[in-house]
């Protein structure tokens, strides 16, 4: 394990009854680097996201978080060590306004989940409301704080995730495809914002299939294809790569 490393998965195996979705995983990612991880459809990119955040247990192999294995604990302890994710499904909470939405992480966080009032308790909170505000601030959607979510377009619900998750300070952060199903100029701004996240150092890991998006963020990218980790290195090295040309996408130039 090289000593910088945030998180090491080591030796992930994990089938579906006779599928192999993942087979023998082994990866680092360095602290403060963004590690892209690409593939076609099936590749296995959710299984082992799902396998990191403990949504799934591995057959074999370890996940190493902050120096401990995570294999066998609950989603929300992985989540209380600091590994965070977003995107994907949008998990907010339509009814209450985006300032609510993202005081909530920080008040779980703070008192355990589910042992606060999110009306009663919310009020006095004012260094978490501070803090909201600040995240609101920095995802572009502090002019819709008192809207409630439900009333915000499909991007700007996926920025006030990204607003969730920066709330926790996470030490790791997961992104699931977070430009999924946005228009260029969505997918543009959410660019722009991930990049102002990565001069701050924050660790990510991002599955993504825009190519755009890949090649704008990644430090590191690994390819993974029928389970296997194909291809890892500088974007460079797999833009470059025939293996990864071919397996990815039929030949075509990346
Ligand atoms: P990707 O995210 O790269 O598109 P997935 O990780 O979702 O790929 O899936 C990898 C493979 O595992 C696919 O063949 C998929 O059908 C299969 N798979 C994923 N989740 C399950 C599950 N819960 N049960 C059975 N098969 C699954
Ligand atoms: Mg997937």
């Amino acid at each position: 394990m090289e000593s910088n490393s945030v998180l090491t998965i080591e030796d992930v195996n994990k089938t579906f009854g006779g599928l192999r979705a993942l087979s023998d995983i082994n990866l680092d990612i360095e602290e403060g680097k963004t590690h892209a991880i690409i593939g076609p459809n099936g590749a296995g990119k959710s299984t082992l996201l799902n396998v990191c955040i403990g949504r799934l247990a591995p057959d074999t192999g370890s996940v190493t978080f902050n120096g401990k294995n995570m294999v066998g604990l609950q989603p929300h302890e992985i989540n209380h060590a600091g590994m965070v994710r977003v995107f994907q499904t949008p998990e907010i909470f339509p009814d209450l306004t985006l300032l609510q939405n993202v005081m909530i992480p920080a008040l779980a966080k703070r008192d355990g989940m589910f042992c606060f009032n999110v009306f009663k308790d919310m009020r006095n909170q004012t260094d978490i409301r501070d803090e909201a505000d600040h995240a609101l601030e920095d995802v572009g959607l502090i002019k819709f704080r008192n809207n409630k979510a439900d009333t915000i377009s499909r991007g700007d619900k996926r920025r006030l995730e990204l607003a969730m998750g920066l709330i926790q300070h996470p030490k790791l952060l997961l992104l699931d495809e977070p430009t999924a199903g946005m228009s260029r100029h969505d997918t543009n701004r959410t660019i722009e914002l991930l990049q102002k996240i990565k001069e701050r150092g924050m660790t990510k890991v991002i599955i993504e299939h825009d190519m755009h998006v890949v090649f704008s963020l990644a430090d590191r990218i690994s390819v993974l294809a029928q389970g296997e980790i194909i291809a890892s290195g500088a974007p460079d090295e797999i833009r470059g790569n025939p293996i990864v040309k071919e397996a990815y996408l039929g030949g075509e130039e990346l």
